[in-house]
């Protein structure tokens, strides 16, 4: 584990969640009424990243629905950066054109990744040879590779690159977070065996030292361990510095067992067995409701205060 988070791998940010679209599927319940925060928390939590981030996502919701917004942070994170980050797009791609796709590859965006690629969104995919067709004309490679895996060798290679995605019965549908729309619109998953905490996205890594990346997940201004989100965030990127966040999250033993991916095991500490959490997790048929409900009695240990 890591014990200077003042360089961070991998920060996957949705500063927004107001979507152009509405999906059942949606873990955190983006739509065209969804949360937002002001461009001036934005920078906020900009100013509290992390001083080198070797790649940041940024995400919503649709960040084209909240464009002005998007291009503000991107013209601060190009200061504060000046280049060093590789930043990525994850959109849905139903509002992108050439004009918006010019000013993203002026402001900075070098991959693009279409999330959106399926029968479940809005245009059920209809858009992606149109999509293909823009990113060939302003070369931005469409090889689907994903970057995060031999990411030195291929950035190096495709400095501009696309991918896609979509959802799928067992991907995104039946093997959906228990959170947001998807819990409301009941489509989850229910198998007490799945460890997301273990799988990218999840907290494995979090705080480093793991064969996967150091990831976290701000949503909106809430630092997280993983993309599901705990019940309680880590802290407040708008007042913290990632860092310090990450610092103090380091010290905790509830924390240290996430960031090895075993979340069966995060209430040792304070007299929780493994066996107990698995027959709870067993009961709650998914592991992120066992660590809702583990947080939920242990917000003394669960919440990091400053
Ligand atoms: S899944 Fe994506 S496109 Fe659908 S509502 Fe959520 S953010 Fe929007
Ligand atoms: S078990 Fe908790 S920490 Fe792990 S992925 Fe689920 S919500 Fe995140």
């Amino acid at each position: 584990m890591k014990t200077d988070f003042t360089h961070c791998e991998s920060i996957y940010w949705v500063f927004t969640q107001l979507c152009n679209d509405k999906c059942d599927h949606c873990y955190n319940s983006s739509g065209p009424q969804g949360e937002r925060i002001s461009a001036q928390d934005c920078f906020r939590i900009i100013r509290n990243l992390p001083e080198q981030v070797d790649r940041l996502i940024l995400s919503g919701g649709e960040p084209l629905a909240d464009r002005a917004k998007l291009y503000l942070i991107l013209d601060e994170i190009q200061a504060k950066y000046q280049g060093r980050t590789q930043i990525m797009l994850q959109t849905n791609g139903d509002l992108l054109n050439g004009d918006i796709l010019d000013k993203l590859i002026a402001k900075g965006v070098t991959r693009f990744d279409i999330a959106s690629i399926d029968r479940y969104h809005k245009l059920s995919g209809a858009r992606l040879m149109t999509l293909a067709d823009l990113f060939e004309s302003r070369g931005v490679n469409g090889d689907d590779h994903d970057p995060l895996i031999e990411k030195a060798h291929y950035l190096a290679e495709n400095p501009l690159s696309w991918g896609y995605w979509g959802a799928t019965e067992d991907m995104w549908l039946g093997g959906n977070w228990a959170r947001g729309r998807a819990l409301e619109k009941n489509i989850w998953l229910r198998d007490p065996s799945h460890n997301f905490c273990a799988i990218l996205s999840g907290a494995k890594g979090f705080l480093g030292g793991t064969d996967l990346p150091q990831e976290i997940s701000i949503q909106l201004w809430k630092i997280n361990p993983c993309c599901p989100g705990t019940k309680f965030p880590l802290g407040d990127a708008r007042r913290e510095k990632v860092a310090d966040v990450l610092l103090r999250a380091s010290k905790s033993e509830i924390m240290q067992r996430l960031n090895q991916g075993e979340p069966w095991k995060m209430g040792e500490s304070v007299g929780v067995t493994e066996a107990h959490a698995h027959a709870r997790t067993e009961e709650l048929q998914n592991v992120c409701l066992w660590c809702d409900e583990f947080f939920g009695q242990h917000q003394e240990s669960a919440i990091l205060l400053p």
